[in-house]
C-alpha cells in the first residue's frame, strides 16, 4: 500500500499560464512559500500554441510569439522561488479549518497541499458547437478552434481542407488566416450578429488581409455526415433561406467561459445571507474573466500574487 504524500505551503496556484505563472512569481518574490501545478507537463498554458506574433507589447516593449512569450515568463518563474510540480492535476479543492486542503493527481501518485490562499488560474473553456442544439449528425471533422490550434501547432496534425468557420472570436480568426498560410480552402465564415466578433486588429490581419469570405446574420442549423462531416445546412437570416454547404471541416469559435469548475459547491452563505466563496479563494487570468490581451492576464496575476503575499506576512 502506498500512502499519500502531504505538502504544506501558504499560497497555491492552480494553473501555470500567463496568470499563474506571474501570480507564483510575484507571490514567491514577495516572501511567501508557494506551490504552483499544472495538469500540463509544460509551462504557458496555451501559449505554446499561439505560435504567431502579437504577445507582449505591453509587458515587454516588443511583439514576441506566444512561446517566445511564455519562455521569458517561464525565466522569471524558475528563478522566483515558488515550487513547480508540472503533470499535476487538482482533483478537488476544500476547506479544511480555517484555510483549506487540495487533492492532486500527479506522477508520483496521488498527493494533497494544505494551503492558507489559492488561486485558481486555471484558464477558460471553449463554449462547444454541441451547447448549440443543431439537428443532424454529430460526425467527425468538428473542432473548437482552439483545439485545432493545438492539434495543428502542437501535434503538426492535418485536420483537413475546405473548413467552414462558425463564429468569429479571436481564436476562430487567427486560424482562419492560419489555414490560408497552409493552403487550405476557407469556405467562410460565419457569424449570427451583424458585424465580426473579435479584436479590430484581427479583423484586418486575420479577416481582410487573407480574404476570408464573411457571412454576417448566418448561422447553421444542421451537421451532415457520420462518420466524417461532409456538409452543413446554413441560415441565412435576414433572408430567412436555408443553404447546403459541402465542408470537410468544422470549427467554432463561440466565445470562452472561465473555467471555475473547482470552486464548484464551494459558494458559502455569510451571516447576512450573501453567497460568496471562502475568504481563502481567489481567481486570476481567463479564470476569472476571458482576457483579449496575454499581457493583462499576466499583470493581474502579478498584483493579486504580491497582494496575497503581503496579507499573509503583514
Ligand atoms: C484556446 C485558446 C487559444 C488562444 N489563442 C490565442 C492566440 O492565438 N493569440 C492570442 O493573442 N491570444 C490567444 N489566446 C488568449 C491568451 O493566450 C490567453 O488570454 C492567456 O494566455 C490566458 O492565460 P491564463 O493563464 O489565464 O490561462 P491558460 O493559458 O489557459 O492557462 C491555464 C492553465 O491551467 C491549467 N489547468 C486547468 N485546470 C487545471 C487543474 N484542475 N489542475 C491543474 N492545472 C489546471 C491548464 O492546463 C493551463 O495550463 C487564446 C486563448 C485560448 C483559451
Amino acid at each position: 500500500m502506498t500512502s499519500v504524500k502531504r505538502y504544506k505551503t501558504e499560497i497555491l496556484v492552480i494553473g501555470c499560464g500567463a496568470a499563474g505563472m506571474a501570480c507564483a512569481s510575484a507571490a514567491a518574490e514577495t516572501g511567501a512559500s508557494v506551490i504552483a501545478a499544472d495538469e500540463r507537463k509544460t509551462s504557458g498554458g496555451v501559449l505554446p500554441q499561439c505560435v504567431h506574433k502579437g504577445f507582449g507589447l505591453g509587458r515587454y516593449g516588443k511583439e514576441m510569439t506566444g512561446p517566445e512569450y511564455n519562455e521569458e515568463e517561464y525565466r522569471h518563474f524558475e528563478n522566483s522561488g515558488a515550487v513547480y510540480m508540472p503533470g499535476s492535476r487538482v482533483l478537488s479543492i476544500s476547506s479544511e479549518g480555517d484555510a483549506g486542503k487540495a487533492l492532486l493527481s500527479h506522477p508520483g501518485g496521488i498527493c494533497e497541499v494544505y494551503f492558507m490562499e489559492c488561486v485558481l488560474a486555471t484558464g477558460c473553456l471553449e463554449r462547444s458547437i454541441w451547447s448549440l442544439g443543431l439537428a443532424g449528425t454529430r460526425p467527425l471533422g468538428v473542432y473548437t478552434a482552439g483545439e485545432a490550434q493545438e492539434m495543428i501547432e502542437l501535434g503538426g496534425y492535418d485536420i483537413g481542407d475546405r473548413i467552414f468557420i462558425l463564429g468569429s472570436g479571436d481564436i476562430g480568426q487567427i486560424m482562419a488566416r492560419r489555414f490560408r498560410q497552409l493552403g487550405k480552402t476557407v469556405i467562410c465564415m460565419a457569424e449570427i450578429k451583424d458585424h465580426l466578433g473579435g479584436m479590430k486588429r484581427n479583423q484586418e490581419e486575420c479577416i481582410k488581409a487573407y480574404d476570408i469570405p464573411v457571412m454576417l446574420r448566418t448561422t447553421i442549423t444542421e451537421i451532415h455526415g457520420y462518420p466524417h462531416l461532409t456538409g452543413v445546412t446554413v441560415h441565412h437570416i435576414d433572408t430567412d433561406e436555408y443553404e447546403y454547404i459541402e465542408c470537410e471541416t468544422l470549427i467554432s469559435s463561440l466565445g470562452l467561459i472561465p473555467d471555475k469548475s473547482l470552486a464548484d459547491g464551494l459558494m458559502i452563505t455569510d451571516a447576512n445571507g450573501n453567497k460568496a466563496y471562502p475568504e481563502w479563494l481567489h481567481f486570476c487570468g481567463n479564470a476569472d474573466y476571458v482576457h483579449d490581451i496575454t499581457d493583462s492576464a499576466s499583470s493581474q496575476g502579478e498584483k493579486l500574487g504580491r497582494m496575497l503575499a503581503n496579507k499573509l506576512h503583514q
